[in-house]
């Protein structure tokens, strides 16, 4: 049986005393829902002295829509709840369909969006018992000084593996953070460092406490797509997220393209405004630039043998992920994934 570590409890009602919990405590680490932690805490993978819970603070909790129309989703927030929201739903439709496939439902009422966004980076030779790891003398993200993935490689790749976050960095969404010496706001596009060890702008004595999304209007389409091997509970060995703006003509005006699961951080496809720009949905242009995007993503993309999955397979469902998933959008369907 895998034993937790011992560690002391906090347990503050308000953001400032948990980020004072924080700072007093070097080591210190935060839990929301627990569902990635607590196994991390078991594979000894952190061992804090402390672990501040963020369950009693009510500031953390809900989905508001605020005057100008952004949408303010509290950290401590349930995936399932976002996945829900009708309000999400209309106005960010990737987020929602990215939180309905994350996990499984259990865990999805658990698990928080904070939680989510600040996830580990993942790693088949990391996210292992501290026996296993051992038996291989470790590897440089923990307890060791070689990579198991890159021979010779001097930076951990472990994967950026949240399925939440390429949908908000096509939704150009920020983040509220709050630390002992003070708040400030976080693009999501600056949150990410190319280091699998940790591939945070966001330190660990620091809180997410909500996660703003703009406001969107009516030429907005969005959808997720996400490959993963049970259909009802794996992490993705691909999540693709998309965003199509269509003008008052339908056609496109501005596009993105995001795909994670690949190295530390999720990834933009470039270009992809280019190759769709003008051409209307339904019609053969359209699905000419969809093609067009696919074969960006193809050469853009490159999954490496870091998290679970052939990678030369996860690597030709690129595109195939990419396509399906922007004509999703398009028809404002989705998510696109097998069951
Ligand atoms: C079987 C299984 C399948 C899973 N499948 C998926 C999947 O498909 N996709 C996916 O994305 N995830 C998956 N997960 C991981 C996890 O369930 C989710 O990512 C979940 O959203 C994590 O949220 P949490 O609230 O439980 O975070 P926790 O486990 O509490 O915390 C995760 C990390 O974030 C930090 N943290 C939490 N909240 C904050 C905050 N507000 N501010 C600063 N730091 C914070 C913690 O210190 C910790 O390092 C899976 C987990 C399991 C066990
Ligand atoms: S990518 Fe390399 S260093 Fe990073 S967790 Fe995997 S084996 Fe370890």
């Amino acid at each position: 049986m895998l034993r937790m570590p011992q560690f002391e409890l906090v347990q503050p009602s308000t953001v400032d005393e948990a980020v004072r919990a924080l700072a007093e405590c070097p080591g210190a680490l935060v839990v929301a829902g627990g569902t990635d932690l607590v196994p991390n805490l078991k594979h000894e993978l952190f061992t804090p002295p402390r672990v501040v819970s963020l369950a009693a603070i009510a500031e953390l909790r809900g989905i508001r829509r605020e005057s100008d129309g952004s949408l303010s989703l509290g950290a401590m927030t349930p995936l399932a709840e976002v996945a829900e929201s009708e309000l999400v739903r209309s106005q960010a439709p990737a987020l929602a369909q990215a939180c309905s496939l994350i996990a499984g439902p259990q865990l999805r009422s658990m698990g928080t969006l904070g939680g989510n966004v600040m996830l580990d980076t993942r790693c088949q030779w990391y996210n292992q018992t501290y026996f296993w790891r051992q038996a291989l003398g470790f590897c440089m993200k923990k307890d060791g000084a070689v990579c198991h993935v890159v021979k010779g490689g001097k930076n951990c790749v472990a994967a950026a593996s949240n399925d939440s976050a390429p949908a908000l960095m096509t939704l150009g969404a920020s983040l509220d953070v709050a630390a002992a010496s003070g708040r400030r706001a976080l693009a999501i596009d600056d949150f990410w460092v190319a280091d699998g060890i940790y591939n945070k702008q966001v330190a660990r004595d620091e809180l997410v406490t909500r996660i703003r999304v703009p406001a969107t209007g009516a030429g907005h389409r969005g959808a997720y797509g996400k490959l993963r091997d049970r259909g009802s509970i794996d992490f993705p060995l691909l999540g693709v997220a998309v965003r199509l703006e269509l003008d008052a003509q339908g056609a496109v005006a501005q596009a993105d393209v995001v795909v994670t699961a690949l190295a530390a951080q999720p990834k933009r496809i470039t270009k992809v405004a280019e190759a769709l720009a003008g051409t209307k949905p339904g019609t053969a242009a359209f699905d000419a630039a969809v093609e067009a995007v696919g074969a960006l993503a193809h050469k853009q993309c490159k999954p490496l043998p870091n998290i679970p999955g052939d990678a030369d397979y996860r690597r030709e469902m690129v595109p195939v992920y990419v396509r399906r998933t922007l004509q999703a959008a398009a028809r404002r369907e989705g998510p696109v994934h097998h069951v």
